[in-house]
């Protein structure tokens, strides 16, 4: 499903990404693990044309995306959730939510919405709330469901349990099999292995913009949760 290969990410004289190949069959949830600078984000953020590559080659269902615009790869399925909460603060919670649905039809999104509540209720009570009103791990919810809501092939999730307490960890870990169920492919990174590995098939340690380990989830644990605590 996506083919990432010989992948540099640079910002100046900074590499964060220096030559990462990987594979990632239709269905699998992939987890990029590494302390902070490590280089995830800057290649989630390559996959998704937040940032460009500096050499390396992105392909998705076998078609070269590495010079399509952001907006172009969420329309060929490509859902993302960013580090850090980033809502729309002063939109009400619903719009926030549909903004990941915008390119299907009225009465699909109204579908992806009830499809969102079913998944995190608390969706329902807070509709027509701003935003900005929530607290952090609301947030990320209504950033993750907005991720998910127009119903990616490819879901890129970017340290989603970040500062979140269990009870958010749970239902995001909840949701995210439920679609694992439904075929979806993930990537996603954290620093917190621990719950992540719960949930992610296979694993990639980074370190220096490299990957340094590669493996099944239970093949990596031993140097993902070593490598949690440097
Ligand atoms: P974090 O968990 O802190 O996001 P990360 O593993 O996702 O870490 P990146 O954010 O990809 O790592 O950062 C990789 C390297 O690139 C770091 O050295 C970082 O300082 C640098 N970097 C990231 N973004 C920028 C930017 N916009 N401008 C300059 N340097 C950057």
């Amino acid at each position: 499903m996506l083919a990432i290969s010989d992948l540099h990410v640079a910002y100046g004289g900074t590499q964060a990404v220096d030559g990462v190949d990987l594979r990632i069959e239709k269905g699998r949830t992939v987890l990029l693990i590494g302390a902070n600078g490590a280089g995830k984000s800057s290649l989630i953020n390559a996959v998704i044309g937040l940032v460009r590559a500096a050499r390396g080659l992105i392909s998705f269902e076998g078609r070269d995306i590495g010079g399509l615009s952001s907006d172009a790869r969420a329309r060929l399925g490509i859902g993302y959730s960013p580090e850090g909460r980033r809502v729309f603060p002063t939109m009400s919670v619903k719009d926030n939510v549909l903004a990941g649905a915008v390119r299907l039809p009225g009465r699909e999104q109204g579908r992806c919405w009830d499809r969102m509540v079913a998944t995190f209720p608390f969706l329902a009570e807070r509709q027509a709330q701003a935003a900005g009103e929530l607290s952090g791990g609301q947030q990320q919810l209504v950033a993750i469901a907005r991720a998910m809501s127009g119903g990616p092939k490819l879901l890129l999730l970017d340290e989603p349990f970040l500062g979140l307490a269990p009870v958010w960890i749970q239902q995001i870990s909840a949701a995210v099999r439920q679609m694992q169920e439904e075929g979806l492919t993930v990537l996603m990174t954290e620093q917190m292995a621990r719950p992540a590995l719960k949930i992610a098939h296979d694993g990639h340690v980074m370190r220096a913009g490299r990957i340094r380990r590669s493996g099944t989830t239970a093949e990596i644990r031993g140097a993902a949760l070593a490598e949690e605590y440097l």
